[in-house]
């Protein structure tokens, strides 16, 4: 297996170096970049797995760079880890809503670093046979199977695979396009509607009380997971 191929945008340059003498030590390939021009330049001829990204750039904000990022279905696999010195609760939801997977706030310890890239990277990409959890609910991805609190929960593949999108990209709001996009395939021809009876039949076989905790409706814009509480 070839090592996950990390992006690092930071124009502090000792801070920078720093993430990639660690990052490379727990054994991921790095690429840096001091600024916007050069990151998407790096991301499109190398195509790394995740782009840790810090929020104060020279040439555009680290925020309007993973929106921009976000907004090409291109980068669809790529996931973000936005790099804050700020720490209010408000440029945390900013952050994740602009479409990055996880944020760190600085300063953080390197061993922090890689815990939390390994278990994006891990949510991103499950491989077979391992467990997605969040909250009381459970995916076994090896057998297809998803329980909640223990109780089997009998899903078509339709929901089992939006479900299991949902989990692993949690916290964050999707229209009923990016869903299309992400769950039944950007070349799939379906009206936007089957997003919404598949989401329905989703959060009926959850049950009434589950399905409105994980499953949130978000008015005007889509649908957000999550397991916040549980
Ligand atoms: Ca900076």
């Amino acid at each position: 297996m070839t090592a996950s191929k990390i992006l690092i945008v930071e124009d502090e340059t000792p801070i920078r170096e720093m993430i990639a003498f660690h990052l490379a030590r727990a054994g991921y390939e790095t690429l840096e970049a001091p600024n916007c021009q050069v990151a998407r330049e790096l991301l499109a001829d190398e195509r790394p797995a995740l782009a840790l990204i810090d929020w104060m750039l020279p040439d555009m904000s680290g925020l309007e760079l993973t929106r921009m990022l976000k907004r090409n279905s291109e980068n669809d696999d790529l996931a973000i880890i936005m790099l804050t010195a700020k720490a209010d609760e408000h440029d945390k939801v900013t952050a994740l809503e602009s479409g990055a997977d996880d944020y760190l706030t600085k300063p953080f310890s390197p061993r922090e670093l890689v815990a939390r890239i390994q278990a994006v990277l891990r949510r991103a990409a499950p491989s077979d046979g391992e467990t997605v959890s969040a909250g009381t609910l459970e995916i076994d991805t090896a057998g297809q199977r998803v329980t909640a609190n223990s109780r089997e929960i009998r899903l078509g593949p339709t929901e089992y695979r939006l479900l299991k999108f949902l989990m692993t990209h949690p916290d964050r709001v999707y229209s009923r396009t990016q869903l299309l996009d992400r769950v039944w395939g950007a070349n799939v021809y379906v009206e936007e509607r089957t997003v919404y009876v598949h989401v329905r039949r989703l959060r009926k076989a959850l049950g009434a009380e589950a399905a409105d905790n994980y499953i949130q409706t978000v008015r005007g814009s889509g649908y957000r997971f999550s397991a916040r509480g549980h």
